[in-house]
């Protein structure tokens, strides 16, 4: 097959490093990584070997079928929506355990052998987890729990809610069998070692997210790069795309590239993102289309078809740019990238 006419740069070193930092802000505690959706968009198997190799023993995917992904790769993964009765087969991988999440999963666990598994406590999300109360109740007696975790819904924030919500979890210490306790995402790392506990879970921040004061030190790892299909002089007065909404105030040199919002450059960016070729900016002009992107080539004289250029991605700058969140900006990476790691 030939490659791709687009591709996404992905920095091994920057991973890793990210990862040992995040390690290091964790404390005491491990440090895991959330792969979920394909471990953000990089791929997840390439981010799981480079992270086992650097020490990191514990993966968190959403669903048995993230975790059938990593089958030979050596690790233990915990799946965070739990087990439905459809995931109850003999063939589960048994390299994967669920984060038995509602009281009717803990007893389709606990009915069918049980083993092994996590648990999610809700302490104030409303999101996935049994309640506090179902814990003292006893519903999780004869459960062999490894991790009891609960989850931050304002991490990235500095608000009252988040001691809330770590009180909550450290009131359960020894209450079950969990031989840990587990609460930060990557922003819930950065409110300090009391967030710790004995196991972090971060993922946005690995892949380059910074969300708070404390990330300062996060390094970018995926950078977009497209290739020159057309390069054309448009006249003063003419414009350019779909809806004409980019008109040229003088003559102008203006590329065209293979990269539109089918692979995840969406039309939030008509007008507002930015290419670079070396050091020159390649503004966007007019509507990103499914599959290609006008970019003003004024400043790269040389630059022509088949030539490469990269797209500004630097996570927090281009969320403000977009709207998007930096979640959305690496999980909206399609298909028709060849992911390149270095
Ligand atoms: C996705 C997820 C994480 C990682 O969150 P980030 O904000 O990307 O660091 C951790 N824990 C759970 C339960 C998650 O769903």
């Amino acid at each position: 097959m030939t490659a791709s006419p687009l591709r996404l740069r992905l920095d091994s070193s920057a991973l890793v490093a990210n990862w040992r930092t995040l390690d290091a802000m964790s404390g005491p505690a491990a440090c895991g990584a959330a792969v979920k959706a394909n471990g953000y968009g990089l791929g997840a198997r390439e981010v799981v070997a480079r992270l086992a190799a650097a020490g990191c023993r514990d993966f968190f995917v959403s669903t048995w079928a993230e975790a059938a992904q990593l089958a030979d790769l050596g690790v233990a993964v915990s799946v965070l929506h739990g087990v439905r009765a459809e995931d109850m087969v003999a063939d589960r991988p048994a390299y994967a355990r669920p984060v038995l999440c509602t009281a009717a999963q803990v007893r389709r666990w606990r009915d069918a052998g049980g083993g092994g598994c996590d648990v999610m406590v809700d302490t104030g999300m409303n999101r996935l987890g049994i309640a506090p109360r179902d814990v003292a109740d006893g519903l999780l007696e004869g459960l062999r729990i490894e991790t009891l975790m609960s989850h931050l819904a304002c991490a990235d924030e500095d608000v009252p809610r988040n001691a809330r919500q770590r009180d909550a979890l450290a009131a359960l210490e020894g209450r079950t069998s969990a031989r840990r306790l587990s609460l930060a995402n990557s922003a819930g790392i950065g409110l300090g070692p009391d967030y710790g506990f004995g196991l972090t879970r971060p993922g946005i921040a690995l892949y380059g997210g910074r969300q708070r004061p404390e990330h300062a030190a996060i390094r970018q790892v995926v950078t977009p790069e497209a290739q020159i299909l057309q390069r054309r002089r448009v006249g003063a007065g003419e414009s350019v795309g779909y809806n004409a909404t980019f008109t040229a105030p003088a003559a102008m040199e203006v590329a065209i590239l293979n990269i539109g919002y089918a692979d995840g450059y969406l039309r939030c960016f008509s007008g507002k993102g930015m290419a670079r070729a070396g050091d020159a900016a390649l503004p966007v002009l007019g509507r990103v289309s499914m599959d290609l992107l006008a970019v003003d080539v004024g400043a790269a004289p040389s630059l022509g078809e088949g030539d490469w250029v990269a797209l500004d991605y630097r996570l927090p700058k281009t969320a403000a740019v977009s709207g998007l969140s930096q979640y959305e900006l690496l999980t909206g990476l399609g298909a028709r990238f060849d992911r390149v790691w270095s």
